[in-house]
């Protein structure tokens, strides 16, 4: 791993997997990521609550699948926004290399979040109408 300041973190996708899950545990709807941009901390949960396709989760901010959020770049308050990682400005810190394809993800939320944080669903999700029961792995 280089040591220069902008250099971003790069994983396998085992790698990516494993650090996740030492993070957070097994189940993947609860590990955790922070949007470059706002800071909003959102969980897999919540983007699928939020219907984001598979490709965006820990990509895009949750904010691009609800109703209202705040706008990515110039824009003022909390989280989530409209950010996107495949936009002008691809933020995204993490590098994961799936099947020999760099996808640019979300960094890990802290450690503590899950901890602190066991059952919380987001506010954006319930703005978004989710129910549990819509959430699926597919
Ligand atoms: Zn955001």
């Amino acid at each position: 791993m280089s040591t220069t300041k902008t250099a971003k973190k790069r994983y396998t996708h085992a790698e990516w997997i494993a650090e996740a899950e030492r993070r957070f545990g097994k189940d993947a709807m609860n590990w955790a990521f922070i949007c470059p941009i706002c800071k909003h901390i959102t969980k897999v949960r919540d983007w699928k609550q939020a219907k984001a396709p598979e490709g965006g989760v820990a990509f895009n901010c949750v904010g691009r699948y609800l109703h209202e959020c705040r706008v990515a770049f110039g824009g003022e308050g909390p989280g989530p926004c409209n950010y996107t990682g495949g936009g002008l400005f691809p933020m995204n810190p993490i590098e994961v290399e799936i099947e020999g394809k760099i996808r640019p993800t979300f960094d890990f939320a802290p450690e503590t979040y899950i901890t602190n944080n066991p059952s919380e669903m987001s506010a954006a999700a319930l703005e978004a109408g989710a129910t549990e029961e819509e959430v699926t792995l597919g």
